[in-house]
């Protein structure tokens, strides 16, 4: 069954009492015990919430992995994973990395003696070499913010079984929709479902998928034993958007697209990251592994004065952080999502002072290209 199907699917049938055609929201903490030493498989909402596993077993499928487990945000599930490994161990993560998870590892877990090294993860020789005893984990970006590069996930997953290591995807921007990272060998995947996965900008929510089941045993232990779980209407809203997943990708990429095409041909454009564009270096990469280039588009534009003007005169187009829900928004990368990396690695990377990130919605690409065109203009 494809993607597309199987996410409408998520949550029908769970009530056969009633016939309940979406999973209802069971917002309660606790179940009763029908008798002494019996349970109905609920317990308590910490340990297991049908809304929340109907969400879980979802997410699962879509991904093919063993099992599903939804946390209050994308960052929490994170942390949760990060407790797999303990003192001493090193992880290998992607430079350009979302500024929060950046912010996570050095300077929450560094101090509980976890060690990382970032690379250009889309770089495999770079990982390699990167590579020590005390290696545990990559922790990578299968599509990365806000330079949308790409990562050869197979390439990846097979050095790090070959090596005996954990290989985690971030495929926060690709969803199973566009990519599958454990079909192509990951041992882990994470979500921060707040973006495309419930795809309203209107719920925070993080969700994990692990392949091996002794492995999700291990994870199940950390999320009830943390208790950063997804709270049942937050488990409702994410499946509710969940089920619209691939026509709103379709129309996002499209769009993005579209715009990504439009800027490259604008004269106060120096330069467009979208890896659907021809010349992109990860273009083949990406489609060697991946059903689809999403809807990010990163752009620089010719002089900084620009940048206040984009951000300030959109008018369709909002200012505001966070991507991949049905309204397009844009940010400056070097100043909002951004800010916690080092001034130094931000410039390698090319996150400067003209560099804008836009996420792109589901609205008509022409109003969206109309309302671009106008605020390049700047007039009032
Ligand atoms: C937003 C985001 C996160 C963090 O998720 P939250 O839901 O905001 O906690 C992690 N990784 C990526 C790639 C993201 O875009």
């Amino acid at each position: 069954m494809k993607i597309t199907t199987q996410a409408v699917q998520i949550g029908l049938q769970w009530d056969t009492r009633t016939g309940a055609v979406t999973v209802p929201v069971y917002q309660t903490a606790t179940f009763r015990h029908p008798g002494l030493g019996q349970s109905t498989g609920y317990d308590y909402t910490r340990t297991g919430n049908p809304t929340r596993q109907a969400l879980e077993e979802g997410i699962a499928r879509l991904d093919g992995g063993a099992r599903g487990f939804a946390y209050s945000s994308g960052m929490a599930a994170i942390a949760n994973l990060l407790l797999l490994f303990g003192k001493g161990e090193h992880l290998i993560v992607t430079e350009d990395l979302y500024g929060g998870t950046y912010r996570l590892f050095e300077k929450v877990f560094r101090q509980y003696d976890l060690d990382f090294t970032y690379v250009d993860t889309s770089d495999i020789s770079a990982v390699e070499r990167a590579v020590r005893p005390e290696t545990r984990g990559i922790f990578v970006e299968s599509l990365t913010n806000p330079l949308l590069k790409v990562a050869d996930v197979r390439g990846l997953a097979a050095l790090c079984k070959e090596r005996g290591i954990l290989c985690i995807v971030d495929n926060t921007f690709l969803t199973p929709y566009l990519q599958r990272p454990l079909d192509l060998g990951a041992d882990i995947t994470i979500y921060s479902a707040t973006k495309y996965l419930a795809g309203h900008n209107d719920t925070v929510a993080g969700l994990v998928v692990v392949k091996d089941p002794e492995l999700a045993e291990k994870v199940y232990f950390l999320q009830n034993s943390v208790g950063a779980v997804l709270g049942p209407q937050d488990s409702w809203l994410v499946i509710r958007g969940m089920k619209t997943l691939g026509v709103r990708l379709d129309r996002q990429q499209q769009n993005a697209r579209k715009i990504a095409g439009w800027l490259s041909g604008h004269p106060r454009v120096k330069r467009v990251y979208y890896p659907g564009l021809k010349g992109h270096p990860g273009r083949d990469t990406l489609c060697g592994q991946a059903g689809g280039f999403g809807a990010m588009v990163a752009f620089e534009v010719a002089d900084h004065s620009l940048v206040e003007r984009l951000l300030l005169k959109t008018r369709l187009i909002s200012f505001a952080e966070s991507l991949g829900g049905v309204e397009t928004l844009i940010t400056f990368p070097e100043v909002q999502t951004h800010a916690d990396i080092l001034p130094e690695i931000r410039a390698r990377l090319g996150i400067n002072n003209v560099l804008l990130r836009l996420s792109v919605g589901i609205e008509d690409a022409d109003d969206l290209i109309a309302d671009l065109a106008q605020a390049f203009k700047g007039e009032e």
